[in-house]
């Protein structure tokens, strides 16, 4: 009875440790309730702690991780949407500085390019990969979650033949774009036509081919920050790995949102490059042979570990994120 509640315990006080600090050092109120009552942000961050470990729970004991993943995912979505849109339509409280720019992760790359300036939102995103590997493109961004909820539509995957062609190119042509707009000073008109243009250009692709696919076509294809994920995830620790006695059964193909499990993968003993390590896999496969791993430690262990960090940095971006 005790361990159902040690990793829910440990993930309520991550996010205690985590939020204290930040609400008691910085000086503009960073969490909504004190903004909105000043004194009552302690009470969000004890809130807060308790959803974590809530999450953590029932992620580990509800014998469906998917369907929570995808539920908080969503959760953090709307609530980061949602504040947008009030803080657009003038209540300015729901706002993180007042300063706007566009809700889509291409920004994180290309604005500090056209800067010439590393802000706030690239140093939580490398310090998120070094913390949690992938997991910002399995429960932290709040616009892949609507492609994860596009997807889930269709039960039945089809495979994205062209992931590995495009992905590459767009990123390289995102960060040509903004060099040459730093280079000739471009406007902000120009500046904001285009990168609506590839906003919109996503929210097509998450409509239109993520849903048809049943694959998460928008993170795995077209957005420049899953590429940089893909790869920069090893600087974290974790891994997932497919134990090498696998029957090559498949079942758990149609389990991946992400494309990134094939034949090929099975033989290599690791998903592909596309992995986020959400996990969705692991429940299908019946003789649990897809598991997360952290140096020597028990595969059971490193799982909980996993969920106890990225359920928790979850919660900490879902009551600090906003634009
Ligand atoms: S691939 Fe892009 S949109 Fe998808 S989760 Fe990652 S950063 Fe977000
Ligand atoms: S292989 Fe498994 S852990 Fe990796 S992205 Fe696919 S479902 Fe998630």
């Amino acid at each position: 009875m005790y361990s159902k509640f040690k990793f829910p315990g440990i993930a309520f006080l991550i996010v205690i440790a985590i939020l204290i600090p930040v609400h008691t050092q910085v000086s503009r109120p960073m969490l909504m309730l004190e903004r909105l009552v000043p004194g009552y942000g302690w009470i969000e961050i004890i809130l807060l702690g308790f959803y974590a470990g809530f999450i953590v729970f029932k992620m580990l004991n509800s014998g469906n991780t998917a369907r929570w993943r995808l539920r908080i995912w969503g959760i953090f979505s709307v609530v980061f949407f949602g504040q947008l849109i009030i803080g657009l339509s003038g209540l300015e409280v729901f706002l993180m500085t007042g300063t706007l720019h566009f809700p889509i992760p291409a920004v994180i790359l290309a604005g500090p390019v056209y800067r010439l300036e590393i802000g706030f939102m690239p140093i939580l995103f490398l310090s998120t990969l070094i913390l949690s590997g992938p997991a910002w493109c399995a429960q932290l961004c709040y616009f892949g979650a609507l492609d994860g909820l596009a997807s889930a539509k269709n039960k039945k995957p089809k495979t994205l033949y062209y992931k590995k062609k495009i992905r590459w190119t767009i990123l390289f042509v995102v960060i040509l774009i903004a060099m040459l707009l730093r280079l000739f000073q471009a406007g902000p008109v120009l500046v904001i036509i285009l990168t609506a243009a590839f906003g919109i250009g996503g929210l097509s692709v998450i409509l239109f081919r993520s849903r048809k696919k049943g694959l998460m076509s928008h993170c795995t294809e077209y957005c420049p920050v899953g590429v940089i994920v893909s790869y920069l995830k090893f600087v974290n620790p974790f891994r997932v790995v497919i134990q090498s006695d696998c029957t090559h059964c498949q079942l758990c193909f149609s389990h991946c949102p992400y494309d990134a499990l094939s034949p090929d993968d099975l033989m290599k003993g690791r998903p592909g490059i596309t992995c986020t390590y959400c996990g969705d896999c692991m429940q299908s496969c019946k003789k649990d042979l897809i598991q997360y791993k952290l140096f020597n430690v028990k595969p059971v262990l490193a799982k909980k570990i996993w969920f106890v960090l990225t359920v928790s940095l979850h919660a900490v971006f879902l009551g600090l994120a906003r634009i």
